[in-house]
């Protein structure tokens, strides 16, 4: 049996795994850094292993280039974390492991996971939204990950702000406002002065956010129609959430959309992630998988005369 690398590349940690399954999944996790520092990191984690892996995958944080066609093809583009501009991610990987490596966005990974052993098994169309740092969201229609144009950035909608309830200017840097600038978990922290996760259960602020997450869904509700969504991140395991979002959604449609999921099953609608924490580096694994078994969308390994090199990485 072929064994399988995955990496969730993530702002704040990079989580690195091997194995063939949620079952035997080996884990280990560190900062990120600085590329170079956090490569070499990533690297030394595949080579102090025995057994070789066949593939790699790599969920990243973005913005990314999923253009196949792109010279930049792997790349991180135009994140604001300091030295991982126009970083060659994937391409690292490839040419420091010899291996192929697919590549995609953390949350679209994150839907591939959840598609092949979490909550969207056998659901055709379904969207998966982290909140945590940013909010991002992959897409699954008629059982593929949407890319498009570049890939979506669901946390960038614009939603209503009604500055008489919330008088937070958001901290999107580029819209301000957008629904990351006002519910993303740094939006939390900035308002109350603590994190997310130190707030009490009865803080002011969960309807709030609920309120915000609730017009998102509806949104997506309209636009893409899905089956399901699942909702992870480091926010959302304030699993109180769900409830109040459910029934914010459902006013918030008021009757609408004519669909049993939103009427009679919102509880089996909106959920949690059934790979909790894991949903990203277990869909890294599914995109390493998925390149193994089809070589023509792998970002290659090293090619003759890059061996140099490869000696200033390894050594
Ligand atoms: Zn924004």
């Amino acid at each position: 049996m072929s064994l399988f690398g995955c990496i969730e590349a993530g702002g704040t940690k990079f989580v690195c795994g091997i194995g063939t399954s949620p079952d035997d999944l080996e884990l280990s996790t560190f900062p990120t850094s600085t590329p170079q520092q956090t490569l070499a990191q990533v690297l030394s984690f595949f080579r102090e292993r025995e057994s070789q892996v066949s593939a790699v995958g790599v969920a990243s944080f973005g913005p990314v280039d999923l253009r196949p066609d792109s010279p930049t093809f792997g790349f991180i583009t135009s994140t604001p974390k300091p030295g991982w501009q126009q970083f060659d991610l994937a391409g690292e990987v490839a040419r420091g492991l010899d291996v192929p490596v697919g590549f995609d966005t953390d949350v679209n990974a994150a839907a591939a996971g959840e598609a092949r052993w979490g909550a969207g098994r056998g659901i055709a169309n379904f969207i998966y939204l982290t909140v945590g740092t940013g909010i991002g969201g992959g897409a699954i229609v008629n059982g593929e990950v949407i890319h498009g144009m570049l890939h979506p950035e669901m946390g960038h909608i614009r939603i209503p702000h009604d500055l008489a309830k919330d008088r937070y200017p958001g901290h999107c840097p580029f819209h301000g406002d957008c629904l990351e600038g006002l519910a993303a978990g740094p939006a939390l922290q900035e308002r109350w002065g603590k994190p997310a996760h130190e707030l009490p259960d009865d803080h002011p602020i969960w309807k709030l956010e609920a309120h915000y997450l609730a017009l998102g869904l509806a949104n997506w509700v309209c636009s893409l129609s899905p089956q399901r969504m699942i909702l992870g991140g480091g926010v959302m395991e304030h699993l109180d959430l769900f409830p109040m979002m459910r029934t914010e959604l459902k006013e918030l449609l008021n009757g609408y959309i004519q669909a049993k999921p939103v009427l009679d099953e919102i509880d089996e609608y909106v959920v949690p992630p059934e790979l909790g924490k894991r949903a990203g580096v277990l869909g890294a694994m599914v995109l390493a998988e998925h390149v193994y078994r089809n070589p023509s969308a792998a970002i290659a390994a090293p090619l003759a005369g890059e061996d140099q090199w490869r000696s200033t990485v390894r050594s």
